[in-house]
């Protein structure tokens, strides 16, 4: 690619301000625009769900980087929203009417959460937890709040719960499915994480779907669920999940499909647009699928891989997914991508808080879900980047030296 024309990075998240420092990082010297919708410096979004929301981590932790870093490093930014491409002019539309030349362009737009779908949902009193914004307000939210209904068990709903429990609020967490975590974990980690939380002290009802909220004088009093109750509430968070955002690449005609199509190098079929992140399907070796994942792994070694690759060093995306959930005192970390009916093996004692659950797709391992036990997740690191020849009787057997299965 050609050192003088531009990079456009639409998106200025995670996986966008990495693309950015990963440029120039592997050598880039041609412009660097990255260009973003939300307010302020580039941030991390973990934190919002965790230290943030608690009051444990300010503003600073979740920048990614210091303002300096951007003058530094010759990447300008735009605080703008993208609303369309020219791509036969290459050019990215801003909002307001201006545009911008671009000769590579890379959508790293993310995703949004998806609205409850049901009456009284635009009561006062219901939050959601994607951006900065909204963990503001929903901070100030619960300064007043006694009665907190989260709507949805996936990690920013547990996550929440966590943080409202100990500071000290009645927490009830409705979930439609029959266990927490149901997309994300084995039936085993489900329900070592219902327990915990009902430990902690909140309410955990499954196959509890939401109706609809009841409200008075505009501010919402109580949660509608299919448990035939009526839950109350001062503070609804839903957390039932998001949305990529795909629009902008469906509206200049590139295909989308639960996501920005991609291939393995992480390219659009317009060969000078790629894309990464939250927003992006791709072809996943690990799932031997397309796949979308939601998660800062994801969107950092994509944003490195297209980095690589418009610095010549073009490369297949096949990093080994990772992903981790603090819930009070449990971290949880997942390494690999499961199957619903993958094989669950336990190795440890749940009730020690520290073990993990091998899943075995065919006696092959596909995954590892750890509780506290961060070795494990860091060897699984290093198995499922190979070929790993772990058997599920081995992984049962504790005496058995996972790290002598490197030496193999
Ligand atoms: C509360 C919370 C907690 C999380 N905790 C974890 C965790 O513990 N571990 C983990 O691995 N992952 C976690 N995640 C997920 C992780 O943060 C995301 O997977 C990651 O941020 C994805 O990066 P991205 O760059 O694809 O998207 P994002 O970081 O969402 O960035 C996309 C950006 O693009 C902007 N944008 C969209 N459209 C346009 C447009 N048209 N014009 C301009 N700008 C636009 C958006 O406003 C956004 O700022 C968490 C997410 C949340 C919300």
């Amino acid at each position: 690619m050609s050192e003088d024309a531009g990079i456009v990075i639409v998106g200025a998240g995670q996986g966008g301000f990495q693309l950015a420092a990963s440029l120039r990082e592997m050598g880039f010297t041609g412009p660097v625009t990255l260009v973003g919708d939300e307010p302020g410096l580039p941030y991390q979004r973990p934190p919002l769900s965790k230290a943030y929301l608690k009051g444990e981590a300010g503003i600073e932790q979740l920048e990614l980087r210091p303002a300096a870093f951007y003058a530094d490093h010759a990447i300008t930014r735009v605080e703008a929203r993208a609303v369309g491409i020219d791509r036969e002019e290459r050019l990215l539309l801003l909002e307001g009417g201006a545009s911008l030349p671009y000769a590579h362009l890379v959508l790293a737009t993310g995703a949004r959460n998806r609205p409850l779908p049901v009456p009284g949902r635009e009561l006062g009193g219901v939050f959601y937890l994607r951006t900065r914004a909204e963990a503001d307000a929903l901070k100030a939210g619960l300064a007043g709040a006694r009665h907190v209904v989260v709507v949805g068990a996936g990690f920013i709903g547990l996550e929440f719960a966590a943080v409202a429990r100990a500071l000290g609020h009645e927490v009830t967490v409705l979930e439609a499915a029959a266990r927490p975590l149901a997309r994300a974990v084995s039936p085993q980690m489900s329900a070592f994480f219902a327990e915990a939380h009902e430990a902690m002290g909140t309410k955990l009802r499954l196959g509890a779907g939401v109706v609809g909220l009841g409200g008075e004088g505009g501010r919402v009093t109580h949660v509608e669920a299919t448990d035939g109750q009526a839950h109350p509430a001062d503070l609804v968070l839903v957390g039932i999940g998001v949305t990529p955002n795909v629009e902008l690449a469906a509206e200049a005609g590139l295909e989308v499909a639960n996501g920005i199509v991609v291939d393995e190098e992480l390219s659009t079929a317009d060969p000078d647009i790629s894309a990464l992140g939250d927003a992006v399907a791709y072809p996943s070796v690990h799932a031997g699928a397309m796949a979308r994942l939601e998660s800062v792994q994801n969107a950092v070694d994509q944003a490195r891989c297209i980095a690589a690759r418009l610095t010549g060093k073009a490369v297949h995306y096949c990093a080994v997914p990772w992903f981790w959930s603090d819930q009070a005192d449990l971290k949880l970390q997942i390494v690999g991508l499961s199957g619903p009916t993958d094989m669950a093996v336990l190795r440890g004692d749940p009730a020690s808080r520290r073990f993990s659950v091998f899943r075995f797709h065919e006696r092959r391992l596909t995954a590892i879900e750890s509780v506290n036990r961060a070795a494990d997740h860091m060897l699984g690191r290093r198995l499922l980047a190979g070929r790993p020849s772990l058997t599920p009787e081995e992984a049962a057997d504790e005496s058995f030296e996972l790290k002598s299965l490197l030496a193999r």
